[in-house]
């Protein structure tokens, strides 16, 4: 008999984790608590390679499913003055030719849900989950819209602040503030070609008062980024878009790369959110509901991975899941093949997090030892290869 899946949450991991366990044989319903688009505002996404390599292992193409992005493979790292302190690989090209990918977020959700949605899945939109429990063998559901449902596994794909961790573990702790607020935008078009880098390099420079990284699309327009420190989370409605403007221009005045003129040229300023992980989550999963992408363990996004991360989780599921009819089996040989990688990920991308957050003491240090310390680790091949080369089992 066809098992049936219910999916909390309609972002990366929760339609890639539909399109692997459709795979394999079950019977998944997406339920994403927004209406259909309008969860779509963000801005962009880069997606790393081993996220792409994995979306190929469910028969994706990463290069079709992304058309609307553009490859990043390279990254060249600033210092306050606009030197480069550092290029780096960002991943690939792989054999085939995919290289990590920028693009806008609401493309990357609507491809993976279109995709879902063309392979049968059905994808119920207004279902926000706000309680889980096990039912006998299976478990139930209930939506704020006051609906529910039952089914034979719970995929918590609720992200960073998610309602069915809290069902799985009352005791979960909280995501963790990471001391860095996060803004993005786009150009209104093309931008005069002096403040526009190279195809296919991301730039990204550790302005004095905000880190700030750019880089170009094809059709000549700027997509930028913005982190500036500040020691506690902003509040909602703290910032009117206006202020919020405003406030980044101070922030990223007269630096020596184009923070501010690209800013300026932007119609959208798009912001703030706050920065978060989730480090270690002790429980994983119960027999019948298990935690996918940033709900079981979310990354800094100065990692680059949150992504790739949701990806390789929702692929291993489903992996796990179609070689054994033990339930409870297949979800702890997920959690065992999982749960090492992704913490050492969190460390990772708690380290970035905290480069950008240096006092003017650190950004010196930093600034000077930094070239030195990229060419030893680099000496011996890319230090992240643990990162970008990883295949999922
Ligand atoms: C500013 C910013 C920039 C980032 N940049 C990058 C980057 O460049 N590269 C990268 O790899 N990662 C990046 N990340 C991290 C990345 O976005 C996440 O790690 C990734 O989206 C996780 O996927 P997910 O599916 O677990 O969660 P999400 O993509 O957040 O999806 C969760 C979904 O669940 C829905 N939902 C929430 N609650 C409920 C509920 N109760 N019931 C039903 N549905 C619910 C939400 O509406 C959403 O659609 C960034 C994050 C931020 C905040």
């Amino acid at each position: 008999m066809t098992r049936s899946v219910i999916i909390a949450g309609g972002g990366i991991a929760g339609t890639v984790a539909a399109i692997a366990l459709h795979d394999g044989g079950f019977a998944p319903v997406v339920h994403e608590a927004h209406e259909r688009g309008a969860d779509e505002r963000g801005a962009f996404v880069t997606l790393a390679v081993n996220g792409l390599n994995a979306l190929r292992d469910l028969g994706l193409d990463p290069g079709v499913l992304l058309a609307a992005g553009f490859p990043t493979p390279r990254m060249v790292l600033r210092g306050a003055s606009g030197q480069p302190l550092a290029e780096l690989p960002l991943g690939g090209p792989l054999p085939d030719g995919t290289t990590t990918t920028t693009i806008r977020r609401a493309d990357l959700y609507a491809a993976l849900r279109t995709e879902a949605e063309r392979r049968g899945i059905p994808v119920a939109y207004g279902k926000r989950l706000v309680h889980a429990a096990t039912d006998g063998p299976g478990v139930s559901v209930r939506f704020a819209d006051s609906t529910s449902a039952g089914a034979d596994l719970l995929v918590g794909a609720d992200g960073l602040h998610s309602r069915t961790r809290r069902a799985l573990d009352p005791a979960a702790p909280a995501p963790r503030y990471l001391g860095l607020l996060n803004a993005g935008g786009f150009t209104a078009g093309p931008v005069d070609p002096a403040l526009r880098p190279a195809l296919g390099v991301m730039q990204m420079a550790f302005g004095r008062r905000a880190f700030f990284g750019w880089a170009a699309a094809p059709d000549g327009s700027v997509w930028w980024f913005a982190n500036p420190p500040r020691r506690t989370p902003a509040e909602p409605g703290e910032f009117t878009p206006d202020r919020w403007r405003a406030h980044l221009l101070e922030l990223l005045a007269g630096e020596a790369f184009p923070a501010a003129a690209l800013i300026e040229a932007s119609t959208e300023v798009i912001g703030p959110w706050n920065t978060w992980d989730v480090p270690r989550l002790p429980v994983w999963h119960s027999d019948r509901i298990v935690l996918v992408g940033d709900a079981a363990h979310a990354v800094s996004p100065s990692s680059g991975q949150g992504a790739s991360m949701a990806i390789e989780d929702a692929v291993t599921l489903g992996r796990c899941l179609a070689r054994t009819t033990d339930m409870p089996a297949a979800l702890a040989a997920y959690e065992a093949a999982r749960r090492k990688r992704v913490e050492k990920v969190v460390a990772y991308g708690r380290r970035s997090s905290s480069t950008k957050t240096a006092g003017p003491v650190g950004a010196r240090i930093r600034d000077a030892m930094m070239p030195v310390v990229m060419r030893m680790l680099h000496r011996n091949g890319d230090p992240q290869a643990w990162i970008l080369e990883h295949r999922v089992a």
